[in-house]
């Protein structure tokens, strides 16, 4: 059985976020909406005993301490369950939390190439010393069996591939802002056992026919939600940024996620990567009843999947 966990489900920023008086994050200031972490989430093939992340968030601390799936397990004076992060890109969003576990786990990295090379060139990453967090890269299309801390199996099997993105915001001076390959993955992550697999894809910018065979015949799809519509952040006067700008699909529309993976056969879809600024947070609003009514699951930090 595939177990995954939704530690968080917000984009950059989170929700609410420090800076932004949007009217989902001052619901959250007033108590009516509930808060939530930046994306990350935790995938166990063994029932729990030893997880993965997908991306360390900033918010990873609080996201594990509130999780007790994540706790030190009996009898164990020093611990985690977590066997290894994966990182599906070099956003801020999905490494900046590796910092805050640097206290001797020995969890190992897995990512792309370009990835680690990011992690590699940011000499602060090595408070996580690789010779006890070893980095282990991610070939693109190729099967990959991580293996647990103690070298024996994880019981999952891992396989990245491409999606339309764009490089890190950080690194768009230096790379511009579209490369061709590696700087946001998606991922499959088959349950070796059962067969049961989740399609992750916290970024997409297109829903192209490679990223459509992909995600046919999930069971679970965890999908980037980022924006409701392309230009709602300009609209509500917090960006000059489309969502296709920032390299993420909206949900409504004819160009939107909704209406683009409906002809697919999927389990469970899920969106993750939910902007502060995306009225779906709100379990009252129109826009949240209409994605629900089209099949999709908006989760709160926590909510737990199984295929
Ligand atoms: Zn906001």
């Amino acid at each position: 059985m595939l177990r995954v966990i939704v530690l968080g489900s917000a984009a950059g920023g989170g929700l609410p976020q420090w800076n932004c008086a949007c009217d989902q994050c001052r619901a959250v200031r007033a108590g009516d909406l509930a808060a939530n972490g930046q994306m990350s989430l935790a995938v166990s093939a063994d029932d729990g005993v030893n997880w993965f992340l997908v991306n360390a968030s900033p918010d990873v601390r609080q996201q594990i301490i509130t999780t007790d799936a994540l706790a030190p397990r009996p009898g164990r004076l020093r611990d985690s369950p977590i066997a290894g992060i994966i990182l599906t890109s070099a956003e801020v969003d999905a490494i900046a939390g590796l910092l805050s576990l640097r206290e001797g786990a020995g969890f190992s990295i897995l990512a792309h190439p370009k990835t680690l090379s990011t992690l590699a060139q940011n000499s602060v990453f090595d408070v996580l010393d690789p010779a006890r967090v070893p980095r282990i890269a991610l070939t693109l299309d190729q099967p990959f069996f991580p293996l647990l801390p103690d070298g024996s199996r994880s019981g999952l099997q891992i396989d990245a591939f491409d999606v339309p993105g764009k490089v890190a915001l950080y690194l768009e001076r230096a790379a511009g802002v579209a490369t061709p390959s590696g700087d946001t993955i998606g991922l499959t992550i088959t349950d070796v056992h059962s067969g049961a697999r989740a399609c992750i894809i916290a970024g997409c910018a297109a829903i192209t026919p490679a990223v459509e065979e992909r995600i046919a015949g999930a069971d679970l799809l965890f999908f980037d939600g980022t924006l409701w519509s392309d230009d709602e952040m300009i609209r509500a006067g917090l960006s000059l940024k489309t969502g296709q700008r920032m390299g993420h699909m909206s949900m409504s529309g004819p160009d939107g996620v909704i209406a683009g993976l409906a002809h697919l056969d999927i389990g469970r879809r899920v969106f993750i990567h939910i902007n502060n600024s995306n009225p779906v947070h709100d379990p009252a609003s129109a826009e949240r009843q209409q994605a629900e009514a089209a099949g999709w699951c908006v989760p709160s930090a926590r909510m737990e999947f199984t295929a």
